[in-house]
C-alpha cells in the first residue's frame, strides 16, 4: 500500500476493528485461554464469557440466546441457512422449490446455485425493481405450498438498497415458508429486530460492524427445520460442531453493542456527507447514474456507474490519488464479467463495467468526501481516454 493511501472508503469491504472491541477480545487471546467445553475452571470462564457474548447479541437482535448459532462469518452463516434449512424443508416435507433474490452477495447467490445443481432443487430469481428492491407481492404471488425457503437481503452491499423485509416477513410466515436475510450489511446500520422483521433466518457478520473478521451468527428462529453441515462435537446444540472462538465472539458482541448504541448519531453524521457525495458526483460527471435507491438505503453508501469506463481502472486511478474504493463487491475484484446485481437492475454491460462504491464509516470526514469529489471527476475522464484508447 502506497504512503500516500489516507482516506478509506470501502467499508462495506470490511471496517477497522474497534479499539475498545480489542481491548474486551485481549484477555481471551491471553490468560483465559480455556475451552468453553471444558469442565474445569478454565472452560467455565470461556463458557461465561461466551454466553455473556451470546445473550448480549440476542438481546440486540431481539431473540433468545439459544437461537443464535456461532459461525465463521458472513459467508458460513449463509451457506448454513440456505444449505441447512432447504435439505431440512426437503428431508420433512419434500420441498424442492428456493425463493432467492436476484441481488443477493455471492455467498447466497452461489449456495442457492449449488443447491439447484447438485441437490436438484428449483431455482427460482425473484424480480426486483430498477433500484434492487423486491415487491412482496412478488413473493406472494410465487410462494408455493412446495417452497423449501425464501432468501432477500436486508441492505444491498452492492447498491445500498434496503429491503421491505417485514412485510416479506409477513406474507412468508402467513404461508409457513421459512424466509433467510443476509443483514451483513444492514447490521452496521439499522437496529435489527428479528421479531419485527418476521424473519427465520438472519445472518450477521463482525468485521462489518468494527469487530473482528473470521466471525458471524446464524439467527434461527426456534422450531425452524435445519440440517447441520458440519458435523462433529455437540457444541451450539449440534447446529454447528466445532471450538468456539471465544476471543472472536466476545469481541463481536461488543462491537454490536457499541454500533448500537452509536448508530443514530453515525447515521446523522453521515447522512449530509452521503447527500453531498451523491449530488456532487451527479452534477460534475455526465452520463453517471445513482445505482440503488435514493432514499432507502443505508447512511453511508453511495454506489454509481460511469458509461464506457473500466470500473477497475478507475479503481486503480483512485488508489494512486489516495482513496481506497470498490467497484461493487470485494470479492469481484479483478473479474470483467459486469456484476450480476448491476445487470439485474436492467443497466446494460456498458453502464454496469464502470461501477464505483464508495462506503463511509465512523473515521470518515467531510473533508475526504471533498477531496474525492475535487479528483473524481477527471479520474473519471482519464479513465473513459483509456477506454477509448
Ligand atoms: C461481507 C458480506 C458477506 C460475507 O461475510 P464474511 O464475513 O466476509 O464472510 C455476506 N453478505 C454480505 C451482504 C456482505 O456484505
Amino acid at each position: 500500500m502506497s504512503a500516500r493511501q489516507w482516506a478509506y472508503l470501502d467499508h462495506a469491504a470490511t471496517t477497522p476493528l474497534d479499539p475498545r472491541v480489542l481491548q474486551a477480545m485481549l484477555p481471551y487471546f491471553n490468560e483465559d485461554y480455556g475451552n468453553p467445553a471444558s469442565v474445569h475452571g478454565y472452560g467455565q470462564r470461556a463458557e461465561a464469557a461466551v454466553e455473556a457474548a451470546r445473550a448480549n447479541l440476542a438481546a440486540h437482535l431481539h431473540c433468545a440466546s439459544h437461537e443464535l448459532v456461532f459461525t465463521s462469518g458472513g459467508t458460513e452463516s449463509n451457506n448454513l441457512a440456505l444449505r441447512g434449512a432447504a435439505l431440512a424443508a426437503r428431508q420433512q416435507r419434500g420441498a424442492r422449490h428456493l425463493l432467492v433474490s436476484p441481488v443477493e452477495h455471492d455467498a447466497v447467490a452461489k449456495t442457492a446455485r449449488a443447491l439447484a445443481e447438485q441437490f436438484d432443487f428449483e431455482l427460482e430469481w425473484l424480480p426486483v425493481d430498477g433500484f434492487g428492491r423486491v415487491d412482496p407481492a412478488d413473493v406472494a404471488r410465487r410462494l408455493r405450498p412446495e417452497t423449501a425457503l425464501v432468501s432477500v437481503i436486508l441492505g444491498n452491499n452492492e447498491i445500498g438498497s434496503l429491503n421491505p423485509l417485514a412485510e416479506i416477513g409477513a406474507i412468508c410466515r402467513e404461508r409457513g415458508v421459512p424466509l433467510h436475510s443476509d443483514a451483513v450489511q444492514a447490521a452496521a446500520h439499522l437496529p435489527i429486530d428479528v421479531s419485527g422483521l418476521q424473519v427465520d433466518l438472519l445472518s450477521i457478520s463482525a468485521h462489518k460492524f468494527y469487530g473482528p473478521k473470521g466471525t458471524g451468527v446464524l439467527y434461527v428462529r426456534q422450531g425452524t427445520p435445519l440440517l447441520p453441515q458440519q458435523i462433529g462435537g455437540s457444541h451450539e446444540e449440534g447446529r454447528r460442531a466445532g471450538t468456539l472462538n471465544v476471543p472472536l465472539i466476545v469481541g463481536m458482541a461488543k462491537a454490536l453493542e457499541l454500533t448500537k448504541n452509536e448508530m443514530e448519531e453515525q447515521g446523522q453524521r453521515l447522512r449530509p456527507l452521503q447527500d453531498e457525495l451523491i449530488q456532487g458526483v451527479l452534477n460534475a460527471i455526465p452520463d453517471a447514474q445513482l445505482t440503488g435507491h435514493p432514499r432507502e438505503r443505508m447512511a453511508n453508501h453511495a454506489s454509481f456507474v460511469f458509461e464506457g469506463v473500466d470500473g477497475n481502472a478507475l479503481l486503480m486511478l483512485l488508489d494512486d490519488a489516495g482513496f481506497a474504493c470498490s467497484s461493487g463487491s470485494a470479492c469481484k475484484t479483478a473479474n470483467p464479467e459486469p456484476s450480476q446485481v448491476l445487470l439485474a437492475l436492467g443497466l446494460t454491460p456498458q453502464w454496469a463495467l464502470g461501477s464505483l462504491r464508495v462506503t463511509l464509516g465512523r473515521e470518515s470526514t467531510p473533508e475526504q468526501v471533498q477531496a474525492l469529489l475535487s479528483v473524481l471527476p477527471a479520474l473519471v475522464a482519464r479513465a473513459r481516454q483509456l477506454e477509448l484508447a
